[in-house]
C-alpha cells in the first residue's frame, strides 16, 4: 500500500476539539484490516532489534501499540493519564501551553534496563512523548525509540524530542 492510500484512511477533522486544531482521525485506518495491517507492519518495521517491551500513550497510542507489541511477540506498558491506575504507580507532571498534564505507569512493569520502544499515534508538539519517555527512564528503561503513525510537520515535535531516535509511518503538513 502506497503513502497517499495510508493517508486516505485518515481523516481530516478541521477545528476538533478546539478552533485551530486539525485534528487526525485514525478511526478509519483501525477499522479497515488492510489499512491496520499496513500501519503495524510499517511500526514494526521502524523498530531496531531486541526491544524488550513496547510502550503506548493514552488512548490511541494503546491500540497501535499493543497490536505492536503482539506483532513483535513482546509486552506492552501502558503510559496512563493521572488517577487511572490503582497503586503503586510512578508519574511524572509536564507542562501543556495551558496547564500542565500527568501521565503515569504502574510500578513493577518495566524492568531495570529493558529496551523500550514507544508509540502513538500523532506526534505534535512532541510534549506528550517526552514526558513519556521520560518516565520510563525514571523507572529504569533504556527508551530505544519513539515511533508514531503521523507526525505533524512545522509543530516542533522534533526538536522537542531532540537526542532521541523518532520514526514515523506518515508525515503530515
Ligand atoms: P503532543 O504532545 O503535542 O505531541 O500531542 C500528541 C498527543 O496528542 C498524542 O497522544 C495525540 O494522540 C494527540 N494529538 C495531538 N495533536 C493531535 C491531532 N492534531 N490529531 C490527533 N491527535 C492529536
Amino acid at each position: 500500500m502506497s503513502d497517499a492510500e495510508l493517508s486516505g484512511f485518515v481523516r481530516d477533522v478541521p477545528d476538533y476539539p478546539n478552533d485551530g486544531i486539525m485534528f487526525k482521525d485514525i478511526t478509519g485506518l483501525l477499522v479497515d484490516p488492510k489499512a491496520l495491517s499496513e500501519a503495524v507492519e510499517r511500526l514494526a518495521a521502524l523498530v531496531p532489534d531486541d526491544v524488550d517491551l513496547v510502550s503506548g500513550m493514552e488512548a490511541r497510542g494503546f491500540i497501535v501499540g499493543a497490536a505492536l507489541a503482539f506483532r513483535l511477540g513482546v509486552g506492552f506498558v501502558p503510559v496512563r493519564k493521572a488517577g487511572k491506575l490503582p497503586p503503586p504507580t510512578r508519574s511524572l507532571t509536564y507542562g501543556l501551553e495551558y496547564g500542565e498534564a500527568t501521565v503515569e505507569i504502574r510500578e513493577g512493569t518495566v524492568p531495570v534496563g529493558a529496551r523500550v520502544m514507544l508509540v502513538d499515534d500523532v506526534l505534535a508538539t512532541g510534549g506528550t512523548a517526552a514526558a513519556g519517555a521520560e518516565l520510563l527512564e525514571q523507572l529504569g528503561a533504556e527508551v530505544v525509540g519513539l515511533a508514531f503513525l503521523l507526525e505533524l510537520e512545522g509543530l516542533g515535535g522534533r526538536e522537542r524530542l531532540a537526542g532521541r531516535s523518532v520514526s514515523t509511518v506518515l508525515l503530515a503538513g
